[in-house]
């Protein structure tokens, strides 16, 4: 099944520069941005600029280049946060699909670091 990419989502918005952004980082394939509503004290989105819905998408089709790209920025952000190695410590968290509540349809990741963050999951 082809994956649909909705170009009306709110980070195609912003990679179009229709809506601002406080950029973390950028590259050439890749955009990471304050969540605009944090969960965490720090929290950040990491996305590829290519049109990829999820994670499983992004993985698939993805070119070498923008892969690595993207993980290159992962890790440099990490760092820059200084909550990589000898840090304390993040989650990275990507939702995809309903089960996943995946509100925008862009492929992300959540950075998530600065407070003991609990447990993964509520089991429900
Ligand atoms: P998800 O539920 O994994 O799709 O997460 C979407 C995330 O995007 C949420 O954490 C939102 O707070 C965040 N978000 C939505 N709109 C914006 C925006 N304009 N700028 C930054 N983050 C946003």
């Amino acid at each position: 099944m082809a994956y649909a990419y909705d170009d009306q989502n709110i980070f195609a918005k912003i990679l179009r520069g229709e809506i601002p952004n406080s950029t973390v980082a950028e590259s050439e394939h890749t955009l990471a941005f304050l969540d605009i509503s944090p969960q965490a004290p720090v929290h950040i989105l990491v996305i590829p600029k290519g049109q990829y819905v999820t994670a499983d998408h992004f993985a698939a089709e993805a070119s070498p280049e923008e892969i690595t790209d993207f993980w290159k920025t992962f890790a440099q952000i990490v760092s820059d946060q200084g909550v990589g190695d000898g840090g304390n410590g993040y989650r990275m968290i990507s939702n995809s699909g309903s089960d996943g509540v995946q509100d925008v349809p862009h492929f992300h990741l959540h950075i998530l670091a600065g407070r003991r963050l609990g447990p993964m999951l509520q089991r429900v």
